[in-house]
């Protein structure tokens, strides 16, 4: 019955069609562009190109959203981001070059005003509009870039399909919609050339500019793929793939040749910085194999990511998300009654705030939450710890890392506990969740022994 499902899903898939994504580093640079022009031509089946904004761009239009940027410096990131884009459309033909530099200045011209509006009087909707600059440059100039080396390639506006609300700077996406105007417009269009379009940005039923959230553009190609019922989606970064752990903690490192989406989700969402946590979701439902690779050195291929994979090993890989912080609220109250939870769910809801791990006593409740400094997602205040206080007794630890072993049957096999613990046996272990899920066990370390204790349970676990 499953397989029969899942062999119909993969007959329902439109078999010409891979969405390829190019993140920031693959577009930095003409180099890096033509790198990628290569591979799109090199593969008949590349129809649908959604790019980042190139390398740097985003970080400065960041600053450019933000409230009271001096005058002096919107000019100078202004001009830092012209020079970033007209490095790459010098080597292009004269004429493509002149052509593309006056829509850039014409699109710059529009920044700056926009700019100066933001530094004078903020708000959130003109910071999405600033922020989506980024893309809209880099998938002009990439779509010349394809022409120049002979892809019958065009600039697509992707605010045509990505329909949202209005939550900017997080916009949710309508995924029906995209669905349909999929089909209507996009589908009709990539029949005839290769398309290239933006990643990270919508629109919403105003017609304002929205953005999905930092590093978006992965999502917008996952959510593209399904729109378009695509065979499969392409991730081209610059690493060869999802690595066992972080090679910046041990050389011991390496890239993974397949992985299950169960897995791969858990370790976009427990660390492995390579694809945004959402990515998967869309893939996942319309059962598109991922693809994640290196747009340098697209050679030696990567990940594969689908829903079946041919070994499932006990531990595929560590991940490492560092800046957690652990708050344990306790309510003698707690004692057999209920609704306690409801409450503190309520107050962390209404601030939006997302738990990761949790664990409980009778009448304590430990949750871990992510807590990088200089993030743009809501984060744990003194406010909501004041709101909490006036529930229970809290306490807020900070300077701890989550560790996530991430594998199969995690939550069955014999002597797992003994395997991982054993080896780290000289740490302390602040928390510990297993058993919620098959594809992993995470705990908390302190931030001091995170690095020695990936190290030590990769070459444990892996070598
Ligand atoms: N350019 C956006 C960012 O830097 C989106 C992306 O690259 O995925 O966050
Ligand atoms: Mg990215």
């Amino acid at each position: 019955m499953f397989h029969n499902e899942s062999s119909q899903q993969e007959s329902r898939h439109n078999t010409a069609i891979t969405v390829a994504k190019f993140g920031g580093t693959s577009v930095a640079d003409y180099q890096a562009m033509l790198r990628c022009a290569h591979i799109i031509k090199n593969d008949s089946s590349n129809r649908l190109v959604v790019v980042s904004a190139s390398a740097g761009v985003t970080n400065y239009l960041v600053r450019l959203s933000q409230e009271s940027v001096p005058c002096s410096e919107q000019a100078e990131i202004i001009a830092n981001i012209r020079a970033i884009q007209v490095n790459i459309t010098q080597h292009l033909a004269r004429d493509i070059e002149q052509h593309l530099n006056d829509e850039i200045d014409t699109l710059l011209a529009q920044l700056a005003e926009q700019a100066l509006k933001q530094s004078q009087q903020y708000s959130v909707k003109q910071s999405d509009a600033i922020l989506a600059f980024g893309e809209q440059f880099s998938s002009r100039i990439f779509a010349e870039v394809l022409q120049s080396v002979g892809v019958d390639g065009a600039y697509f506006n992707v605010q045509q399909v990505m329909k949202t609300n209005s939550l900017y700077g997080k916009a949710v996406v309508d995924i029906e919609q995209l669905k349909s105007a999929c089909d209507e417009i996009l589908a009709v269009e990539l029949s005839q050339r290769v398309l290239v379009t933006q990643g990270f940005i919508g629109q919403d039923g105003l017609g304002e500019t929205t953005t999905l959230g930092r590093g978006g553009s992965d999502y917008s190609a996952a959510l593209l793929a399904e729109a378009l019922n695509a065979s499969n989606l392409a991730i081209w970064t610059d690493v060869v793939g999802i690595f066992t752990t972080d090679p910046r903690i041990t050389e011991q490192a390496r890239a993974i040749e397949e992985i299950s989406f169960g897995e791969a989700a858990e370790m976009a969402t427990f660390g492995a910085k390579i694809l945004h946590p959402a990515t998967l979701i869309p893939a996942m439902r319309q059962n598109i194999p991922v693809f994640v690779g290196s747009s340098k050195e697209p050679e030696k291929g990567g990940t594969q990511i689908k829903q079946s994979v041919e070994s499932n090993p006990t531990y595929r890989s560590i991940a490492l998300r560092r800046e957690q912080t652990l708050v344990t609220v306790k309510s003698p109250a707690m004692l057999h009654a209920s609704g306690f939870l409801a409450k503190v769910f309520g107050i962390l809801a209404k601030y939006e705030l997302s738990v990761d791990l949790i664990t409980t006593s009778e009448i304590s409740v430990a949750l871990t939450f992510d807590n990088p400094s200089g993030s743009t997602q809501a984060l744990l205040t003194s406010t909501v710890v004041q709101e909490l206080e006036q529930l229970c007794e809290v306490t807020v630890e900070h300077g701890l890392s989550l560790v996530a072993v991430i594998g199969n049957g995690l939550d069955s096999a014999k002597g797992i506990g003994q395997s991982i613990f054993q080896t780290i046996n000289d740490t302390n272990i602040r928390l510990i969740c297993h058993g919620a899920s098959a594809n992993n066990l995470c705990f908390l370390v302190d931030e001091h022994d995170a690095n020695h204790v990936v190290e030590k349970l990769h070459n444990e676990l892996f070598v």
